[in-house]
């Protein structure tokens, strides 16, 4: 069997002229925040990505660059400043942040209203009770990539490699919502090719190439990879052994070219709600 490939660039591309769509017909132009502390090589090239992705949506992008010695307290008060503008609809502070900067008191004081990565509290809160204002974006992005192509979770054994709060764990939610039967495995599973064999359909979030092989994947499964890694070769790859998987899986995603777009087409989904829900207040 050689699978078929679930193309996240093309359905983003289509989630993207809709939300254009849509964002032209609200009163007031939907905006997005995107809050960038330091120099990190990678989340630069991320926030570049998120300003064309809202150009391209006809989304209003203010970008913040700030200097890597920024202090907590300055921080806090721009976000503060962004909660209380009424053309902000959404607001991201691009993680990691540098070592000095604590994570959580940022992410909280977003406004929950405004919180469009879904990463405030609230909104996880939201999540795991079933009723998110916001869907977390990469595990979002993967509901939609089933959907599209007709998968149904219901019924099926899904294996999440991986438990963090931005992948796994909110991964594994909305499977479960779905109701799908859903196991969670990390780097303390004893025997992960046993657990990974039993899937009908396998997210793969570590960030480790090659960890998942064609011996661990169970004929006509599905198969997600959401990792980023690079290889010897500095090429883009994911966890996934794609071409031995692929002759293996019903379906695969790509890296690049699969889950990646996907994020951020559901970023700009998020932003869009954002912007629909304040403007119906
Ligand atoms: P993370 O916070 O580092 O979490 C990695 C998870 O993998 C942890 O739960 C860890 O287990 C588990 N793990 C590590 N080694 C393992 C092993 N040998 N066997 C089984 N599990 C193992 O990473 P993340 O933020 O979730 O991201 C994961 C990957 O997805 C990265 O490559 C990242 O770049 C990529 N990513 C892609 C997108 C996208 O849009 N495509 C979005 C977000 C992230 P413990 O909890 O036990 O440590």
């Amino acid at each position: 069997m050689s699978a078929g490939i679930l193309d996240g660039k093309a359905l983003a591309a289509k989630m993207k002229e809709e939300i254009r769509a849509e964002s032209a017909k609200l009163p007031r132009q939907p905006g997005l925040a995107v809050i960038l502390v330091g120099d990190n090589g990678a989340s630069q090239v991320y926030v570049r990505n998120k300003v064309k992705d809202c150009s391209d949506c006809g989304i209003a992008c203010f970008d913040y660059h700030l200097p890597a010695d920024t202090s907590l307290e300055q921080l806090l008060t721009l976000v503060e400043e962004l909660n209380g503008r009424d053309d902000v609809d959404g607001i991201l502070c691009q993680l990691p942040l540098p070592a000095h900067l604590p994570q959580t008191p940022v992410l909280e004081a977003i406004s929950p209203d405004k919180d469009v990565d879904a990463f405030h509290p609230e909104n996880m809160g939201k999540i795991l009770r079933g009723d998110a204002r916001y869907l977390p974006c990469t595990p979002g992005g993967i509901v939609e990539l089933l959907r599209e192509q007709g998968i149904d979770p219901a019924g099926k054994h899904c294996v999440v490699v991986g438990r963090s709060n931005i992948v796994g764990k909110p991964m594994a939610l909305l499977l479960l919502q779905q109701n799908a039967t859903v196991t969670v495995c990390h780097s303390r599973t004893p025997d992960l090719k046993a657990e990974c064999l039993r899937a009908d359909i396998l997210v793969a979030a570590v960030g480790k190439e090659n960890l998942i092989t064609a011996d661990m994947v169970k004929e006509g499964a599905v198969v997600i990879d959401v990792a980023m890694n690079r290889n010897a070769a500095g090429k883009l790859c994911g966890d996934v052994d794609y071409t031995a998987v692929a002759e293996k899986a019903s379906y695969i995603t790509p890296v690049p070219g699969g889950v990646g777009p996907m994020t951020r087409a559901m970023l700009m989904a998020n932003t869009l709600t954002a912007a629909k829900y304040r403007q119906s207040k």
